[in-house]
């Protein structure tokens, strides 16, 4: 059992002042796997302290010896990459493959991407102005608020904390509260990588740690991941206090097939597109529409592959489907499973949790045919091994009943002619769009637009979410004499 005893403020490791703690469960036998402390308004007051003394410094650091810094960061973090990446599996249930590069890979080069960025962006440009020019400046915020949830834990906290970072904010992190225990590792690395005390600090916690953060006077903006539930009520603090808030919520996106999809790509690419992480990510197309056309041969090809996926430890290599992250999560989703067949939706792969994993929080990949848009499994978040298909007739029908949606994060268009596919990618109101298949780039741009929330993380928008402008207009002497 890993315990740990104290959060991490101004440099320092201190204990929670209640002394209360989290108990963490291992997601594929729910047993105990460790305890982290639990932050109250005290030890955040003391968090986003250390974080407001330390940002005129980081602020004025060189942002060559910021990258500099943010590098060593990164080589720490990738020296504990393979404990970190087991943590999280044992934590979430996440397939240890997709560990490694979810919570090692992708935080590292997020942390030396925003380095070199914020290194070699200039942050003032001289516009010319009537009476002279003006100078308009890029400069960090403050103390970001950064809340992250438990499915990608280390990644979209990197999301957040390395452009704040390197844009030269200070930061104060609350990790999630079935994932808190991987979040100290950012701790040991930031001190060996010499990051200067106050720069990043880590209250663990939960709810009422987080809504603490939020409206807290001394934090200049706040970006949060997670459920659109919470990301309204933490939109509605941030507009009562005029802070600028960035929100990455929920999703329920479509994965549209063009009747000239190779049927071959659909099976071989629904892994990555509806699967990954047991079905625990925000972008899954979960939603799969199907023409007419093609609808038994696509449904079939499916649920076959789906059937195939290996279900069990998520330590071993070759598992593809984990357990989910907690059982109170794994009766959710069997929740809507088991309403969507009662609502007569056909079961055409999984349905149940799986023989012989009745321990931890398993749930079998599931696929629901004949599924209406209107049915409770094609408008709420599962967030789960589970997906629908809709049939529909023509492109617009599809595009139509994709865009019918609360949500509009992400999706997928397969098609075998790429022009076609864009064309309809153009038409579907949502973030971003894989073509033939899904993944994220991390240097375009990632959000969502509806429900799915504001603002955009990755590539250099990022950075500008973690800046905000001053122009100073600068005016010739002669001209400031002239009466007009
Ligand atoms: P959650 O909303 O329950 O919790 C997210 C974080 O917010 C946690 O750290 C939690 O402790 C904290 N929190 C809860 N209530 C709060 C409040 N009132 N004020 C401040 N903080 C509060 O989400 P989750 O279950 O951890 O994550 C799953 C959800 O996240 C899914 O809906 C998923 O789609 C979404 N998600 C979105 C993206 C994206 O980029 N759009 C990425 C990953 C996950």
């Amino acid at each position: 059992v890993i315990e740990i005893s104290t959060l991490f403020i101004g440099g320092e490791h201190l204990p929670a002042h209640s002394r209360a703690s989290i108990g963490h469960h291992e997601a594929a036998t729910s047993k105990p796997l460790g305890t982290a402390p639990q932050a109250d308004a005290l030890d955040v007051d003391a968090a986003v302290a250390a974080a407001k003394s330390a940002f005129p410094d980081w602020s004025h650091t060189d942002p060559a010896v910021r990258a500099a810094i943010l590098h060593r960061f990164a080589d720490e973090l990738t020296a504990r990459g393979a404990d970190t990446s087991t943590l999280v599996s044992r934590e979430n249930g996440m397939p240890i493959t997709l560990s490694r590069s979810a919570n090692v890979v992708v935080p590292t080069t997020l942390y030396r991407y925003y380095a070199d960025l914020a290194r070699s962006r200039s942050e003032e440009e001289v516009r010319p102005s009537v009476k002279g020019n003006t100078l308009v400046r890029r400069e960090p915020m403050g103390v970001v608020a950064a809340i992250a949830p438990w499915n990608y834990p280390q990644a979209l906290t990197a999301f957040k904390v390395a452009p704040a970072l390197a844009a030269g904010n200070t930061v104060v992190l609350k990790p999630s509260p079935e994932t808190a225990l991987d979040a100290f590792v950012l701790a040991e690395a930031a001190i060996a990588a010499g990051l200067p005390p106050g720069v990043l600090n880590i209250v663990s916690g939960g709810r009422e740690t987080g809504e603490y953060l939020v409206s807290h006077p001394d934090v200049a903006k706040v970006s949060f991941t997670g459920s659109t539930p919470v990301g309204r009520a933490i939109g509605e603090a941030c507009g009562r206090l005029i802070r600028p808030v960035s929100l990455e919520l929920g999703g329920k996106s479509a994965g549209i097939v063009l009747d000239d999809a190779d049927v071959d790509v659909v099976a071989s690419t629904i892994y990555r597109t509806s699967f990954l992480n047991n079905g625990q990510t925000c972008y899954m197309s979960s939603r799969v529409l199907v023409p007419d056309s093609r609808y038994d041969e696509v449904v079939e090809a499916i649920s076959a592959t789906v059937r195939a996926f290996r279900v069990g430890d998520p330590l071993d290599e070759s598992t593809h489907i984990g357990p989910l992250v907690s059982e109170a999560h794994r009766d959710r989703v069997l929740g809507y499973v088991n309403a969507a067949q009662s609502s007569g939706a056909r079961v055409v792969a999984g349905g149940g949790v799986p023989n012989g994993l009745n321990e931890g929080s398993f749930v079998e990949p599931t696929v629901f045919a004949d599924v209406e848009n209107d049915a409770a499994i094609a408008r709420e978040e599962v967030f789960g091994p589970v997906i629908s298909v809709t049939r529909y007739g023509s492109v617009d029908d599809a595009v139509r009943i994709a865009n019918d949606s609360e949500y509009g994060l992400a999706g997928t268009v397969w098609s075998k002619d790429e022009d076609r596919a864009v064309d309809v990618a153009r038409r579907v109101e949502t973030g971003s769009v894989g073509i033939n298949g899904y993944f994220l780039d991390l240097e375009a741009p990632f959000g969502g637009v509806k429900a799915s929330g504001v603002g955009r993380e990755l590539g250099p928008e990022a950075l500008d979410e973690y800046t905000r402008t001053k122009s100073v207009y600068r005016f010739r002497l002669d001209a400031t004499k002239a009466p007009a």
